[in-house]
């Protein structure tokens, strides 16, 4: 069934009050197709902590004069982190970590010592050790790629990922992104878009609270909608709420209400209801309410690592697996894991031979 939601639908759905907002969470749950929800096992492995960037909401980039920052990791310390997450059970090795660090000499002289002269090349031969030394599966998310970074880069990921965060140019004018060139929303729509024409199963997703109007709320969705109407890709959809965090540059802004997560949740579920697409809320970040996100349509807890921390929030412990079991079947819902590339995705349309050599070797709960 098709809902073709238009814009004005979503804007009905963001601005929702009262007990419109219970009859829209209701309708969610004619598009289920099971009571699954699931999540990834994985361990995050933040190659490095530069990033030419600087998010007024960022947690996660440090400055390459501090003591205590990731300039690179070497590849025997990640081979090292992948053997420990083997260990744990953890099928996808998550690749994250600041966008075009090698614009930083510190990276740069890292990277000469390590025999290369580009980052991407560095992520490329750690994705393919990660392949060819362990039993995980990569999913690189490092910031925007250029068409022909990414066709190198699929060889050697099972999927990948950016967030869109929004898709207003409003936003680069703001707190959150205006020293950010990075977040141009231009540029990282071409990003997905790239990655949809070399048909590399993707992640991607909405950040909340960081200025926008409601209106470019339902303008990212329809925007992610439009990319996967064309290209298929999109596996999940991120709906992350924005974090105050003392001595990140937005502490002091609010974050976003409850509700307006309710509403954001429902109003992409309703988006997506039709299209195969998860909708993924970090259940770290709203661990007190993140149940109430699977009545909203939510179907998708994302990566969940019992070995490593979420680096990109770091104030925000991942539930244990035994709790989110819990919280999902208090909700009424059974969960199951799932590989870090999605099951329609398995196939020669999709991965080279080796990826799906990788996978059939791997066997997991479900
Ligand atoms: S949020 Fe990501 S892109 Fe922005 S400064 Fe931090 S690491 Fe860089």
């Amino acid at each position: 069934m098709t809902l073709n939601l238009t814009k004005k639908d979503i804007l009905h759905i963001l601005n929702a009050t009262d007990s419109e907002i219970t009859r829209l969470m209701l309708k969610t749950a004619k598009y289920r197709e099971n009571n699954l929800i699931t999540y990834s096992k994985n361990v995050f492995i933040p190659l490095t902590e530069i990033c030419r960037n600087d998010c007024g909401y960022c947690n996660f980039k440090k400055h390459p004069d501090d003591p205590d920052a990731i300039i690179l990791k070497t590849k025997e310390e990640v081979l090292s982190e992948l053997k420990d997450a083997e260990k744990y059970g953890c099928r996808e090795a998550l690749f994250t970590f600041g966008e075009d660090a090698d614009s930083e000499e510190a990276v740069r002289l890292k990277l000469a010592e390590y025999g290369y002269e580009r980052m991407t090349d560095y992520v490329i031969d750690i994705c393919r050790m990660t392949l060819d030394e362990t039993s995980l599966l990569p999913h690189t998310n490092g910031g925007n790629y250029s068409y022909d970074d990414l066709k190198c880069l699929k060889e050697v990921n099972a999927s990948m990922g950016l967030m869109l965060e929004n898709s207003s140019s409003r936003l680069m004018e703001l707190p959150a992104h205006r020293k950010s060139p990075g977040k141009s929303p231009e540029i990282r729509l071409e990003t997905i878009e790239n990655a949809g024409r070399l048909k590399i199963p993707y992640t991607t997703g909405i950040l909340i609270g960081i200025g926008e109007t409601r209106e470019e709320v339902a303008e990212s969705l329809l925007a992610i909608r439009d990319l996967y109407d064309t290209y298929g890709h999109i596996q999940e959809v991120i709906i992350q709420n924005f974090t105050p965090i003392p001595g990140i540059e937005m502490e002091e802004w609010r974050e976003p209400s409850f509700l307006d997560m309710i509403r954001t949740v429902t109003a992409a579920a309703l988006l997506f209801g039709d299209a195969d697409v998860s909708i993924q809320v970090p259940p770290n970040l709203n661990r007190e309410t993140a149940q109430i996100f699977l009545l909203c349509g939510a179907d998708d807890w994302g990566g969940v690592s019992p070995v490593s921390p979420d680096y990109v929030n770091i104030t925000s412990p991942w539930p244990g697996i035994d709790e989110l079991e819990r919280l999902t079947a208090d909700a009424g819902f059974e969960l199951t894991e799932r590989l870090c590339v999605y099951e329609k995705y398995m196939n020669s349309e999709w991965l080279n031979d080796t990826l799906l050599e990788n996978i059939s070797s791997i066997s997991w709960h479900r």
